[in-house]
């Protein structure tokens, strides 16, 4: 038996969120809010979302050797992530620096730091983790040739699951392991390179065409698409009053790939995953939101 459900390679940030009643133009200045810190980051919140539900989840991360690296750590560690493989230094932490106004628009700076010195050597160094889950899920918020280690580094029989987030091309090596590769609209335009049209079935054959084994196209209140080569089939979104849907995305992704490790077919394991992120859309915040497996049973 493996010793983790749930490999996730990725991001950690600190979000530093400050309210304000205008956001500043050029060279202004405004008063805000007390800081609030959030733990964030899709690798973090991925690693979360599944450990929350009751998957045996690692994360395989870098954070910066300060503060924020340490509340990161232990804010896992209490969601019951195992952070074995978060790594420390070489820059400080990553953080996304957010204000927010009245309506609710934001504007985010976001400097990678750690995350951008997660290696392709760190991918090799991590090969007992590797060797240890059925399912790896990463994302592109570390660096590309990361991502393409992580490729190159699946155990026999593991399978891949890629959010491109943020969206940028990807190499054909990476794309060819995908089972599934999971993109929102927005994320398939990018990787298409192209305005794929109103048809998000046809979005899934197009990114088929590109190579991954199997396609989740989610569609917010609309649910989510599944395809590979037998076909496609749509999966209902629950109804819920949503809240704030920050980090949904992510609550998806990690409980679709933790199903997926238990041997069920990928149109179930998106049918779970759908509920998963409906429940996350019901609670303020991204991480705070996060269902358990009984809360995910009596939505
Ligand atoms: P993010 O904004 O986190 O990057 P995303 O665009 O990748 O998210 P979404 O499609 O917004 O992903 O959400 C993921 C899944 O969560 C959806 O496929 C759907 O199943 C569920 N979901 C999201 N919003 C809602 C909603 N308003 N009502 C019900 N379910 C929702």
């Amino acid at each position: 038996m493996s010793t983790y459900d749930l490999l996730v390679v990725g991001s950690a940030n600190a979000d530093l969120v400050v309210a304000v009643d205008r956001r500043p133009g050029a060279g202004e200045t405004v008063l805000g809010s007390d800081l609030v810190v959030h733990p964030g980051g899709k690798g973090a919140n991925q690693a979360v979302a599944a450990a929350r539900l009751g998957a045996r989840t690692a994360l395989l991360a870098r954070v910066g050797d300060d503060g924020h690296g340490q509340l990161l750590r232990t804010s896992m560690e209490s969601s019951g992530v195992d952070t074995s493989g978060v790594l420390v230094g070489g820059a400080p932490t990553g953080v996304a620096l957010i204000t927010v106004d009245p309506s609710g628009d934001n504007s985010i700076v976001v400097s990678p730091g750690a995350n951008g010195r997660l290696t392709p050597d760190d991918v090799r160094a991590a090969r007992e983790l590797f060797a240890a889950a059925p399912v790896v899920s990463t994302l592109l918020e570390i660096p590309l040739d990361t991502v393409a280690e992580v490729a190159r580094s699946l155990a026999d029989g593991a399978r891949l699951v890629l959010n491109p987030s943020p969206p940028a091309p990807l190499p054909d090596e990476v794309l060819a392991v995908c089972d599934p590769l999971i993109v929102n609209e927005h994320e398939a335009k990018v990787i298409l390179g192209t305005e794929p049209g109103p048809d998000p079935e046809e979005w899934a054959r197009q990114l088929l065409a590109l190579g991954p084994r199997s396609v989740v196209i989610t569609l917010g209140a609309e649910g989510a698409l599944v395809a590979d080569a037998d076909g496609s089939e749509r999966v209902a979104s629950v109804k819920v009053k949503a809240v704030d849907t920050t980090g949904a995305g992510d609550a998806f992704t990690a409980a679709l790939a933790w199903r997926l490790g238990t041997g069920e077919r990928l149109a179930d394991a998106a049918a779970y995953a759908a509920r998963v992120g409906a429940a996350a859309v019901t609670k303020e915040g991204a991480q705070a939101s996060y269902p358990t497996a009984d809360e995910v049973a009596t939505l």
